[in-house]
């Protein structure tokens, strides 16, 4: 890895204005210490706001696991994150549907109370639904009416318990038709059906995708091959879209290291200005997050 990162190509590095879409901080995630990229990261507000600043990044989306014990819990964490954050990370909360009515009208309510919400995010796979599951329309009515993207998790599950059934990126076609003016994020492009999130992000112009989680833990023998191959599958993706402007930076981190999911796109084989905004412009956009000051000189 050491290797990988001193080859980080220069012009990608001018951007120190990043946007990371898709990162984890949360008391709930108790395997942390084995599934980290490293069993000795800093796990904390602090920890994440470091590694951040060392990669360019100035802000990331918290997104909520379905770990939390309720709502309620979760949305607090989250708050309380992104107030340690200084601004620069910004909560995404998250309901499970197959818990009934009641806990959808009570995250709906709860919701109202948390202006900073940056975002909604769904588990099918985990959870067993499907994006187009009908008890998903008040959601989906709430978040149209704030401007709230929705992200929706696609592909492989980190448990072996998961569905992924639940999880493929077509499934995500009837409802992104069926809300044409709410933003989804298909995150990690749904892994490994990358073509399948591809198609989403091509045929539906209200589907975003993230590039999240498309390596495993970096003890995997063939993690270096990973790293190679997600740079294909990334560059492959954004080529069958056949634009750049609504695909974004993401890193699961701590899945991931940033610095190393970083790399899969900075070394992309497209024009600078699409890498830094797969890096950061897009999702400035879609999250409505400031702009960075203007660089001196820049056009
Ligand atoms: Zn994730």
């Amino acid at each position: 890895m050491a290797d990988a990162r001193e080859n980080r190509s220069v012009t990608g590095s001018s951007g120190p204005h990043r946007v990371d879409v898709h990162l984890h901080l949360s008391q709930w995630w108790h395997e942390i210490r084995r599934t980290g990229y490293r069993a000795d990261l800093e796990y904390s507000v602090r920890g994440l706001l470091g590694e951040m600043t060392r990669n360019g990044i100035d802000h990331g989306i918290v997104i909520q696991l379905h770990e939390a014990p309720s709502v309620r819990d979760g949305l607090a964490e989250a708050r309380a994150i992104a107030a340690e954050s200084d601004g620069r990370l910004h909560p995404v909360t998250t309901v499970d549907p197959t818990r009934g009515e009641e806990e959808v009208r009570a995250a709906l309510a709860l919701w109202e109370t948390a202006p900073d919400l940056a975002g909604i995010k769904l588990y099918p796979g985990y959870q067993a639904f499907y994006p187009h599951d009908r008890r998903l329309d008040p959601v989906y009515e709430y978040a149209h009416r704030r401007n709230l993207p929705v992200l929706v998790h696609q592909g492989d599950t980190l448990e072996g318990r998961g569905l992924v059934k639940y999880a493929r990126p077509l499934e995500l076609d009837e409802v992104a038709g069926r809300f044409r003016d709410l933003r989804f994020v298909l995150c990690h492009l749904g892994n490994p059906w990358v073509n399948e999130g591809a198609e989403m992000v091509y045929k539906n112009e209200n589907v975003y995708a993230d590039t999240s989680g498309l390596l495993a833990h970096p003890s995997v023998p063939y993690f270096e091959r990973m790293v190679r191959q997600a740079r294909d599958v990334v560059y492959s993706a954004i080529v069958t879209v056949g634009r750049p402007d609504r695909i974004l930076y993401g890193s699961d981190w701590p899945l991931e290291e940033l610095a190393v999911a970083i790399e899969v796109v900075d070394q992309l084989d497209l024009p600078a200005p699409d890498r830094e905004a797969i890096l950061g412009g897009n999702a400035r956009r879609l999250f409505g997050l400031p702009e960075p000051p203007r660089r001196p000189g820049a056009s």
